[in-house]
């Protein structure tokens, strides 16, 4: 079932996802050689216990932290840890979901680690763009279909490959609500958008094969030819006019 939210639960969900930008900041931050990504779990889990919210991924399915952390060829689903430390050139997928008065907000970045190569800067740049694209479609009378094809358009024109395995989702009340977001599609096909909808766009992108397979940790998701790849996401709520980003300082 796909929920359309009131302007107040929209303006709740505002404030949720103000939470989830403020960890990001601290995050992006933090990022450096050395550091490990279970001391950036700890940083993002501060911010958001510090503004009276929960880590929404703290226990979700079993997942152990309140972050994902996914380096150079893990797609999604990293687990922070003691032992996984950053390096020089590294690039990595940072997701952060935060609960507040009710309702999550959910948002993904990819940052480089010092100096990285032409192709890692062009693959995180062309996450956030691709991201673009599909919310630039995310208006009343539009299709899903219209969001999908607009991202895997924007990335396959690039010379990188959509994850097909994974895609984006409603939000509000649950972290994962209908209707599913994929990344790749055909315009004018799927649900028609309606303003209320609140959906989390969030295209993960190879610059390899678009296949992946998941760890026998039972999380974290890797490329299947070891390829790099990036992750981009906002929580946004389908209106009446501009598409409206929630996980983000105002
Ligand atoms: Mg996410
Ligand atoms: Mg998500």
């Amino acid at each position: 079932m796909i929920t359309i939210k009131s302007a107040k639960e929209i303006a709740k969900m505002q404030k949720a996802g103000e939470i989830v930008a403020l960890a990001h900041n601290a995050v992006s931050k933090a990022i450096c050689a050395g550091i490990s990504t279970e001391e950036l779990d700890s940083i993002a889990h501060d911010v958001i216990v510090s503004k009276g919210a929960t880590p929404s991924f703290l226990g979700y399915g079993g997942f152990p932290k309140s972050i994902c952390a996914s380096i150079n060829n893990v797609v999604i689903h990293g687990i922070p840890s003691k032992d996984i430390a950053l390096k020089e050139g590294d690039i990595i997928s940072i997701d952060i979901g935060a609960y507040y008065d009710g309702y999550h907000g959910d948002s993904a970045a990819t940052y480089g680690v010092g100096e990285i190569t032409d192709t890692a800067k062009l693959l995180i740049e062309t996450a956030k763009k691709a991201f673009y694209a599909g919310v630039e479609n995310a208006r009343q009378g539009q299709r899903m279909g219209d969001v999908s094809a607009a991202i895997q358009q924007y990335v396959e024109k690039k010379g990188f490959s959509i994850v097909r395995d994974f895609v984006g989702h409603g939000i509000g009340k649950a972290l994962h609500e209908q209707p599913e977001v994929p990344n790749f599609g055909t315009a004018g096909t799927g649900h028609r958008l309606y303003p209320g909808m609140t959906i989390a766009v969030e295209p993960m992108i190879n610059a390899g094969g678009w296949e992946v397979k998941v760890e026998k940790d039972g999380w974290t998701v890797v490329t299947i030819d070891g390829s790099l790849s990036a992750h981009y996401e906002h929580s946004i709520a389908v209106t009446h006019g501009e598409p409206l980003l929630l996980t983000v300082e105002r």
